[in-house]
């Protein structure tokens, strides 16, 4: 009888599971493991959202393991070690894990296969979190591809049932390890805060389930409703991509049979989360540097004041500030108050995009290396984008076109709620009437505009027409 571990990672379920379904397959026996790895979690705040929301999802897998005899074994401690000494506890013939493509965690997963190699174990990665992975989809001249829209075509060319075919657990469901029930560690435990407020997103297995069945029933409206904060058309599922409680098999299985417009421009979304993807595979300089060389030193103003004014959602621009009070509060963002955000950290307050993309991997639930850098590098105009560096969103008309009644941020700026939607966008340049009818004192109940997004355009464009100049001329 030959035994496997099973080491999860960032794929927190028991269903449609690469490794998973191949350690069953080939093993008469499989024991699954989570190591809370202290390298990650040293560094993190002590109120991190995520370490209680990764907890609950541990929480559903030993709650199913356990109902069948069987657990989740978790440690905490360094994987490098954790790792090789369970897999010597248990005698297992092999490791098997799902693939991650973070430059980081493939120079971890070498040292653990080396390690194993040493104790006479082997390793087994497999293609999970993805539908193509690495070097699948190439350009005809055999390269990666720097820009989306041919990667999408070529995506799509290929897509078929046999890329989202489910990977069976269920029968094989009794070579799951008989093991003695453990406790998994609290929060204060492992030295965190419990979630302060309620969560927006329920955790775990179930919690993608749930939000994956509602969405299905709005999927085909995708494509009208996605880029309103205010309606709720996106389907929040971030998270649970990020941390794989739900397949992405079983979301692109949903948008092939589901076939409306939506479906197919949902589809063409989680093909971006495969572009940044293979992008960070090929290029992982990308999470120092930008994709753009001419754009890697820009010489940025770098305001602290301005820096914390957009942290805590206090810029004077509405949308703006709405946008972070969502993440501050949420761990979410709406995929268009990021590119808003995002574009006003760097071009309106000359703010370098890299203090922007670590405040979003601080606190966003589905934070995730490839698609933060890919989105940042891209909202900064430093990246992979077919525009040119002079797109610069205007944080007003970006607010009237997608919040034009002002509900969303009428939710996250409670203070402006009395305003018509004719002056909330902009409430600086309402009527003295219109203000005092609402109660809006500009400069103490909401901060007057930190900077004028006319002038700051202007050096925004002069700072990139003078790198790419230089650019040019070298
Ligand atoms: C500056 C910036 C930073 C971002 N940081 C992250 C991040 O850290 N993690 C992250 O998952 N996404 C990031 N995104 C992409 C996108 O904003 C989120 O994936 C999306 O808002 C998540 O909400 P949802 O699940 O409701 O999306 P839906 O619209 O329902 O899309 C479904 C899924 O498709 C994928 N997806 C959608 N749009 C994109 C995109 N533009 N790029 C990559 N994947 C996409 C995501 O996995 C998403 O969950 C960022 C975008 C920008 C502009």
């Amino acid at each position: 009888m030959t035994t496997a571990l099973v080491w999860l990672r960032r794929d927190l379920r028991l269903s449609d599971h690469a490794a998973l379904a191949t350690a069953l397959i080939r093993h008469e026996r499989v024991v699954p493991a989570f190591i809370l790895d202290r390298k990650i979690l040293d560094p993190l705040p002590r109120n991190d959202r995520r370490i209680p929301f990764i907890l609950d999802c541990l929480a559903q897998i030993k709650e199913d393991l356990q109902a069948q005899g069987s657990d989740l074994v978790v440690r905490v401690g360094d994987p490098r070690e954790e790792i090789p000494r369970l897999a010597r506890q248990y005698a297992v013939r092999c490791v098997y894990a799902n693939r991650d493509y973070e430059p980081v965690a493939i120079a971890r997963d070498q040292t653990v296969a080396q390690q194993l190699a040493d104790d006479g174990i082997d390793w087994q990665d497999c293609k999970d979190q993805v539908i193509f992975e690495r070097d699948e989809i190439l350009t005809q001249a055999g390269g990666p591809f720097s820009v989306f829209t041919p990667y999408w075509r070529r995506w799509r060319a290929r897509l078929s049932q046999i890329d989202s075919a489910e990977y069976p657990i269920a029968p094989y469901r009794q070579r799951l390890a008989t093991l003695p029930s453990e406790s998994l560690p609290s929060p204060a435990e492992l030295g965190f805060e419990p979630e302060a407020g309620a969560r927006t997103i329920v955790a775990g297995m179930r919690g993608g389930a749930t939000l994956l069945d509602e969405f299905a029933e709005r999927l085909a409206h995708y494509q009208v409703l996605r880029d309103f904060p205010g309606k709720k058309g996106v389907s929040y599922l971030g998270p649970h991509l990020r941390f794989g409680t739900v397949s992405i098999r079983a979301l692109v299985r949903l948008a092939l049979r589901d076939d409306s417009p939506g479906a197919e421009c949902w589809l063409k979304e989680l093909c971006w989360r495969e572009f940044y993807q293979q992008l960070l595979w090929h290029r992982p300089d990308l999470v120092e540097h930008t994709f753009r060389p001419e754009f890697d030193h820009l010489p940025f103003s770098n305001n602290l004041d301005w820096f914390a004014a957009w942290c805590s959602g206090q810029t004077g621009y509405p949308l703006v500030d709405a946008g972070m009070r969502q993440l501050n509060q949420t761990g979410y963002m709406h995929n268009r108050l990021r590119m808003i955000t995002a574009s006003f950290l760097v071009k309106d307050l000359l703010i370098d995009w890299r203090w922007g993309e670590r405040y979003f991997a601080q606190q966003l639930l589905d934070y995730d290396l490839a698609s933060n850098n890919g989105g940042w590098q891209w909202a900064a105009s430093v990246g992979c984008d077919a525009q040119p560096w002079f797109r610069i969103f205007n944080p007003v008309t970006q607010s009237e076109r997608f919040d034009p009644a002002g509900h969303f941020i009428r939710r996250y700026c409670p203070e402006l709620n009395a305003l018509p939607a004719s002056a909330i966008h902009a409430p600086w340049l309402a009527k003295p009437l219109e203000l005092a009818a609402a109660q809006v004192k500009l400069g103490t109940d909401i901060p007057l505009p930190i900077v004028d997004h006319a002038s700051q355009r202007s050096q925004a464009l002069a700072l990139f027409k003078a790198a790419a100049e230089q650019r040019q001329k070298s």
